[in-house]
Formats: structure tokens, C-alpha cells, sequence
């Protein structure tokens, strides 16, 4: 399940395979663009429901199984939107191409390409990620497990 998890995180960039294809970031299938929408972010959680561990779906059922399928794959365009720049995410593609930004964007973009991020401008994306990224989901994952601990100590 993390790897599909994993997988729906990271699948929305690889539209970055278009620079190589001559698509222009702006484009429908540019960066940023349908593969960062939530349309895309649905039509994926159903296609990977099936290789969904059947544990999971015969406890949390079909439907929430697909929905953290679809939550996760959505973080990606979510904290894309966040970031200081590119030019947005085409959240409703492709029925609207326009390129949003969210309101809160603390985050640094990342340089395209793994020579430009093992730059000090991609150290200085990863200390930006650590403050606004990891260290409120580690919190968040830290205070529901502590939560699960203490509502199953009440009940025994
Ligand atoms: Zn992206």
C-alpha cells in the first residue's frame, strides 16, 4: 500500500518526459498541466484500487481506499501550487487549463532535472520542504498515532 501510495505521489511529474517530447510547459500535457489535475488524480486511484492489498479494502472498504489514493495523489499538485514558482497547476484540466496557485506559497520551487537539484539551490528547496512539508506531517503522523494509542488504552 506505501508504494502505491508513494507511486501516486510521484506519477504526476512525469509529464516531465514532454521537455524531451518538445511539449511546452504550459501546454495541456506541459508540466504542471493534466497530469497535475484532479481528474488525473481520480482516474489514478481507480486504476491502482486493484493492486490495493484486499486487507485494506475489506476493512476500510472500496471507497476510502480510493479516496487516500486520490488525497495522495492530489498532495502533489497541492504543494506544486504552493511553491514560489513555475507556472501553476492546472487543477481542473482539461476542462479549465488556467494554472492556479494557492494563496499560502512558502515553499521553493525545484530546479527540473536531478544535476540542477543536487545543486546548493536544490539544498536550499529541501531546507524550505523540511520547514513547510516534513516536519508538519511528521507532527500530524506523530499526534494520530499518539491519538490511536490513547483511544485504544480507553477502551481496554
Ligand atoms: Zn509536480
Amino acid at each position: 500500500m506505501w508504494g502505491l501510495l508513494v507511486l501516486c505521489t510521484v506519477l504526476p511529474d512525469a509529464d516531465v518526459l514532454g521537455f524531451k517530447m518538445g511539449i511546452a510547459y504550459g501546454d495541456l500535457w506541459g508540466h504542471r498541466g493534466l497530469t497535475h489535475s484532479l481528474l488525473f488524480a481520480g482516474l489514478l486511484a481507480i486504476s491502482l484500487l486493484p493492486l490495493t492489498p484486499k486487507l485494506f479494502r475489506q476493512e476500510l472498504g472500496f471507497g476510502r481506499v480510493a479516496l487516500v489514493l486520490f488525497l495522495a495523489a492530489t498532495s502533489h499538485g497541492v504543494l506544486d501550487g504552493m511553491t514560489d514558482g513555475g507556472l501553476g497547476v492546472a487543477f481542473f484540466a482539461p476542462f479549465d487549463t488556467t494554472r492556479y496557485f494557492l494563496p499560502i506559497r512558502p515553499l521553493h520551487v525545484s530546479p527540473i532535472g536531478l544535476a540542477p537539484f543536487l545543486s546548493s539551490r536544490g539544498l536550499h528547496v529541501l531546507q524550505s520542504e523540511v520547514v513547510w512539508v516534513w516536519m508538519p506531517a511528521l507532527l500530524i503522523g506523530l499526534a494520530g498515532h499518539h491519538w490511536r494509542r490513547f483511544r485504544g488504552g480507553r477502551g481496554r
